[in-house]
This record gives structure tokens, sequence and C-alpha cells, in this order.
């Protein structure tokens, strides 16, 4: 008799976080069907939702360790890989902790990441260890940490449906987070008003009641723009900044800099526009701000999203439903990556490597001796293998190759390492540069949580058997670890339940999650401290996260991308996510969603294409000062002109080839991916 049975489980692509049941046919996924009770999606489901299971039964599926001799890749049985990769961590850390690394896949359960971090910390005794938050909401983590105290999204997402007035800045979320944009939709059926910054004309522009076109880059100027004309209106909360808030006159002087003419000449955008945006906004009871990597993944990004702190801090709108300040993580847990220490700079739960105290509490719970100072961001350790001073790193899950600014530099990077280890479900771009490759299990094949974007620690379930030949995660690193002379019993488990309990015990904004209270379709929202607290999504109500309780405005100047186009590369490029696919390991490997768009393209403005002689659907080439591609054209009135759109997931015309890796945030480390100079040209004969 065939049994049928749904195993409840967490959508492994944004970090919307939707509910979904595996369908389950004798032992094997055979579908999913959205969660009808979940809260985040209500029974719907996006694309990638809805097929993204696809990729889990292929026959391409990593099941044998490879170790790569002689430029070859050759099967190895788990024992001599493992050995392998534990002796070369060992002998590269014992002479220098530092010259070893680990990514983090923020894709993995928060037991995985939280296993990773332990690793590198307790194995190696480095701080080197990060993840792709890095390249994608470092400058949350940065920006709001320091104007807010907590780095975190403000509200629940529910609460965007109380706002008057939305204000989405570089944030495309019909494509790259659908269930949370259904929410804005609901928002705007209860009479809110959407107003839209983006250089691109997106789905999600299309949907607001005021669209501001805008250049790429530009976002400080168009916000302390914003904030100079509440101000000249007298729109600011007096009361909140005064007992709320600190260093509003040092923000203000710079503010007032910012004429709406200066402001509209730096954006490009309409004084008519920027005006009724600051007035719409700080005329409004509640006002919310969403975003998301069009306003992080710059050179300037931690400060662009200051400055949306200051905007929410100006008007009060921060501490209520409604309003917030509202970054939409990128992949499904990588807000978890960041909470279970999986940073160079913090320990699980935010702790901080560089208090003494907090490193020594860490050494006695761990048995180590680490130091504390921070280890070196996924950015620096990529420069540092460039440089040939990182000897062997470690990536969990993560396909750098494809994902990091300048393939070049990347690939160089890689090629000067001792030894890479990946550690992965399919044989990626990263996999391929590797020296050994370590089959691991993968979604639906293990339990554990993830945490979406809203703070929602969420439980999954095994639903089938990893196929033979995979181990899980965290095994393979407990496997490395003893191997490596930890003793067992200080690095050993038994369930993915019982990692929990041990971050539970580390981190003091999980305490209060035991497994009754987290295993419903509800969840529970960190900071969670104890069994008795509610545990609800809404932060900053009464005081901010910093020590004293106040916010912190920050004085910010508008800066600009590194690289500005000109005469040679005359073309500012940013690159972005499609709906159906989500880098892509993954999402290319699901028939139907790689059905549905099979390779990238170069978004031309239609005039810019006509000046360049360039037809829709033509093959033609782009260039930058690191690398060229050719494409398929896809010529639009949807971009502003001077700006062209390459999506990152399509390693045959990968927009990284293009990108700058040598601008950066230097409060972030976050690279520009989302601006550099390129040019567009036909391809002859
Ligand atoms: Fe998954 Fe995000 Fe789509 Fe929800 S919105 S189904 S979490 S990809």
């Amino acid at each position: 008799m065939v049994e049928i049975k749904y195993v409840p489980t967490i959508c492994p692509y944004c970090g919307t976080g939707c509910g979904l049941n595996f369908v389950v046919k004798d032992g094997k996924i055979v579908g999913v069907e959205p969660y009808k009770r979940h809260p985040v999606n209500e029974g719907k489901v996006c694309p990638k939702g809805n097929f993204g299971y696809e990729f889990i039964n292929r026959e391409d599926r990593l099941t044998t360790p490879l170790i790569k001799e002689n430029g070859e890749f050759r099967e190895a049985s788990w024992d001599e890989a493992l050995d392998l990769v534990a002796n070369k961590l060992k002998e590269v850390s014992d002479e220098d902790p530092n010259k070893v690394g680990f990514y983090a896949c923020a894709r993995s359960p928060n037991e995985n990441i939280y296993i990773t971090q332990k690793l590198a910390r307790v194995a190696c005794g480095t701080q080197n260890v990060d993840h792709c938050a890095r390249i994608c909401h470092g400058p949350t983590v940065a920006g709001l940490a320091t104007t807010f105290g907590s780095g975190a999204m403000t509200n629940g997402f529910d609460s965007i449906k109380e706002a008057d007035v939305i204000f989405c800045i570089g944030s495309n979320n019909m494509e790259a987070h659908p269930l949370f944009g259904r929410k804005i939709i609901q928002a705007k059926q209860n009479g809110a008003k959407l107003i839209v910054a983006d250089p691109r004309y997106t789905p999600t522009a299309k949907l607001a009641d005021d669209y501001i076109e805008f250049k790429t880059g530009t976002d400080v100027a168009l916000l302390n723009g914003m904030m100079k004309i509440i101000l000249d209106n007298d729109l600011q909360d007096d009361e909140f900044i005064k007992n709320r808030t600190k260093g509003f006159e040092e923000m203000k002087e710079v503010v007032m800099k910012y004429d709406v003419e200066k402001v509209a000449e730096i954006t490009e955008a309409t004084v008519e526009q920027i005006t009724n945006a600051a007035l719409d906004y700080g005329r409004a009871e509640k006002a919310a701000i969403v975003y998301s990597l069009g306003i992080t993944e710059h050179s300037h990004g931690a400060d662009n999203v200051m400055s949306c702190a200051n905007l929410a801090m100006l008007t009060g709108n921060i501490g209520k439903e409604g309003t917030g300040v509202n970054p939409l993580r990128g992949q499904n847990n990588v807000q978890g990556a960041c909470d279970m220490g999986a940073l160079p700079s913090d320990y699980v739960g935010y702790r901080k490597v560089a208090d003494q105290e907090t490193t020594d509490w860490f050494n006695e719970y761990y048995g180590t001796n680490l130091p504390a100072k921070p280890g070196l961001t996924l950015v620096e350790m990529m420069n540092a293998a460039h440089a040939g001073d990182l000897k062997v790193l470690y990536i969990h899950g993560e396909d750098p190759v494809l994902s990091d600014a300048d393939i070049k530099h990347t690939k160089e990077a890689l090629a000067n390492l001792d030894m890479l280890i990946v550690q992965e479900l399919f044989m990626t771009d990263t996999a391929e540069c590797a020296d050994v490759v370590l089959p691991a299990a993968g979604w639906g094949e293990q339990e554990g949580t993830f945490t979406n974007g809203e703070r929602r620690v969420q439980c999954l379930h095994k639903a089938q058997e990893p196929p033979e030949g995979a181990m899980l995660d965290w095994k393979i690193m407990e496997e490395i670890a003893v191997r490596m002379g930890v003793p067992r019993e200080k690095f050993h488990y038994e369930s993915a339940e019982e990692i929990f309990e041990e971050i539970r015990e580390c981190a003091p904004i999980f305490a209060g999650m035991n497994r009754e209270r987290l295993d419903t379709p509800e969840a529970l929202h960190w900071p969670c401290p104890s069994e008795d607290d509610p545990c609800q999504p809404l932060m900053h109500k009464d005081k901010f996260a910093h020590p004293d309780g106040l916010g912190v405005f920050q004085a910010l100047e508008h800066l600009g991308p590194v690289e500005v186009p000109d005469e040679e590369y005359p073309l500012l490029l940013t690159t972005t996510r499609i709906l159906f696919h989500y880098h892509a390991a993954m999402t290319r490997r699901c028939k139907t969603l790689d059905n549905e768009v099979k390779t990238g393209f170069i978004e031309i403005n239609t005039e810019d294409a006509e000046e360049l002689g360039i037809l829709n659907n033509e093959i033609v080439k782009a260039s930058s000062r690191r690398g060229e591609i050719e494409i398929p054209a896809r010529v639009t009135d949807d971009i502003k002109k001077g700006i062209v759109n390459i999506p990152m997931h399509f390693s045959e015309c990968a927009a990284n080839m293009l990108t700058n890796s040598d601008s950066f945030d230097p409060k972030s480390k976050m690279v520009e991916l989302k601006a550099c100079a390129i040019k567009v040209e036909k391809i002859e004969g």
C-alpha cells in the first residue's frame, strides 16, 4: 500500500520563511503543500516555494567524498576525507589559527551554523568565521546596531498592514520576497500609501502610488533631502527626539545642507517626487520603511541603513505597530546565521568577541583560549587567500565563485589556498575549485530550525533519509573536531535539538525557547529571554537596545559609488535577483523553475540601446575593468537611462565577472555589488 504523509517544514529560499508541508510518498519527497495555518504565508506560496523542492532527489546529488589529485577529483572513503581535512586544519591552525577560515551556510539550519562556528573557534582556535550576510545584510547588522543597538528588523511582517504610509527603498519584494509583498498589497487594501524609490521600475514599483526613479548609490542624499523637508515643515517628532534619542543636533547640521534642488541634482529624481515623499512620510501617523539589498550592497551600505534609521527616529516612527525600519533578509536563514555567531565579531546571540569578559565566558564554556579580537570577515578572508596569508578555507554550503564580486579575483584566491574544503549538495562552481568535497544532507533530510527576517525561529522536520553516502552537516563537523583532538564529550550531540539546548545556554536571547513553545506554526521571535516571556516581534517599544536605552542619530554625508561611469565604461551596472531563481545551486536544478528563465540577460534602457544599435534579445558583450561576458540584451523602459542590470544567478553570463571587489564599505566590509562602471557593445560579425 502506498504511504502518503505530510511533514511540516519552512521554505529554504528567501528570508520570508513561509510554512510548507512536504508531501512524502513511500519515504520520498514528491511535492509541497503550503501550510494553511502558517501566520507568514497563510496557505499561499510563490513559485520558488512551490517548485523549489525539485532539486532534492536529483541524480547529481553528491554522495561520495571527493579528493582532488593532479587536477582531477577521485572518490574517497569518509575516513580518508575526514582524516585529510582534520590533519590539514590541525597542522595549519597549530601553526597559526589566523591562517584558517570558515564560511558558514546561511541556507542551513541554525544548529548546523552554530556547529560551523564552534568547529572554527573550538577545534581551530580562530575567530575567522563569517557568512554571506557580509555581502547582503552586513550593513544592516552594523548600521542598525549602531543606531538602535540591535541589527535586526524592528517589527514583525504583519505590522506592515497597519501602516498609513510605506516607504520602500531598494527592495523589489514582489520578486525577491513575494509573500512579504503580499502583505504590502494587503496594507494597500487597508488604505496605506505605497512609495517606492528604485532605479528600476520593478514589479514592486509598478504597485506604488508614487514611484521615485533615482540614481543608483544616491540613497543618503535622497534620505537627507527628505529629512530636511520634514524639518523645514516642522513635521519632526520633538518629544521622541528629546526622550528617546541622542545625536540629533549633529545629524541636523548635516541634513540641513541638503536642499531639495541639490538633492534632485545628485539623485536625478524630481523636486516634486522628493518633496511629496517627504511630506507623505512626515505627515503619516504610522509610517514604515522597507528596504533590502538596494540599500545595503554599496560601499556606503551601513550609511544607507543608518540614514533610514535617522528618518524613522526623526519622525518617531519606531517602536509601534505599522512603523519601523524593516530590512528584508535575503536567504532563508541569513538572520539565523548572524544570530548563531557565524560572525568574526560576535559569538552566538550577538555576544561580543571584543568584550574580554564575554570571551572569557566562552573560553571557560568551550575550554578554549580564544583571543578577544575579532577575526577576518568573508571579504578579508578572500583577500588574505589572494595574498597568500590564508592557507585553508572551509566553505559550508556557499558558492562564492558565483555570488562574490569579481569572479576572477575569487578564483585566484581559492587557487592560492593550500586546501579548499567544500561541504555541499551539488558540484557548484565553488566545489569545482575544491581540494576536498564533503557530501552533505539537505533540506527535508534533517531536523532543525530556521530564523526568518522578522526573527521568528521556526522548526523544520526530516521528511526523508539523505541519499546514501551523504552525512548530516553537524555530524561531519563533529567527526572533524574529534579527529583534530577535541575530546568527544566536548563536541558530541545526539540530535539537532540537543544542539539547540546548547544555543539556549550560550545566548540569553534564545533562553525562553523550549521545544514545546517553538514547534508550533506561530513559533517564537527573539529576543525571548524566559519561558514566560511572550517573545513577540515588536522591538524598541519603550527603549532602544543600547545600554542607555537611547537611539543614536548619525550625521551622514552622501558619498556615492566608488567606481563611476566614465568615457571608457559609460554605464552603471546594478545586480539583482529574479522571481524564479535563488542563487543557482538549488533553483537551477528545479526543472519547473529552470524552464521559466533558462539563462541570464542584461536590462538596458531603450534610449541607451538605440544609441548603441542594440536590439532586444541580441547577444551583446558587457565588460568592466575586471572581465567580460556575452549576454542577451533585454531592451526596456523599466530601467533608468545610464543604468544596466544583470540578475546574479547565471554562471554562463555571470554578473560578478564584472563587479568590483576593491570597493568596500569600511563600516561593514560589504563590497559594492550594486554599482560599478561597465560598457555594453554590439558583437560585430
Ligand atoms: Fe519561499 Fe520566500 Fe516564496 Fe515564501 S516568499 S515561498 S519563503 S521564496
